[in-house]
């Protein structure tokens, strides 16, 4: 049997000290975007490049995170990503990662059409909450998974942006 979670970050609290996630909860929050999510032992060194399955070669990472990690045979590289990426705020790192490719899609930031609107901002910011939970509800259970990546985050922001300016009378562009 491989190692436990446990063991992992006990390995790592004595010799790595400059991450974001604390510690006490390194166990069950991804060692990058700090969500809680079921934690892959992702290799620094791959195991293909000669890495070995022990806890100096392995750190904690979300399936999103691990997939976006550099597999490279020279383990700095993966410490230089970590410690690059890393957020400390929990439970948002993703919402904004889709907020970014949302840009990249449309070509503009979401949602300022409503800047100028004569709309009380904080009734705007709960519809919205309000609307993406039922966007991210019906997502969730398409995509099975219930993990979305940002492109996909990104399209639940524009259907919640369709839906807004219908309600508002507001066209976007
Ligand atoms: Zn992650």
């Amino acid at each position: 049997m491989g190692l436990g979670n446990e063991q992992i970050v006990a390995y790592w609290v004595e010799h790595e000290i400059d991450l974001a996630v604390d510690w006490s909860e390194a166990h069950e929050r991804c060692w990058r975007c700090g969500y809680k999510a079921g934690l892959a032992k992702c290799h620094i060194v791959p195991a293909a490049l000669g890495g070995t399955d022990s806890a100096d070669n392995l750190v904690l990472l979300c399936g999103r995170c691990h997939r976006e990690a550099p597999s490279h045979q020279d383990p700095q590289y993966l410490w230089r990503w970590l410690r690059a990426t890393c957020v400390s705020s929990h439970d948002t790192y993703w919402t904004l990662r889709g907020w970014e490719e949302f840009e990249v899609i449309f070509g503009r930031k979401p949602l300022e059409c409503f800047k100028e609107a004569e709309i009380d901002h904080r009734a705007l910011n709960a519809e919205c909450r309000a609307l993406a939970a039922d966007e991210f509800a019906r997502t969730v259970t398409h995509f099975g998974e219930g993990r979305l990546n940002p492109s996909t985050i990104a399209c639940v922001i524009a259907e919640v942006e369709k839906k807004l300016a219908d309600r508002h009378g507001i066209a976007l562009p």
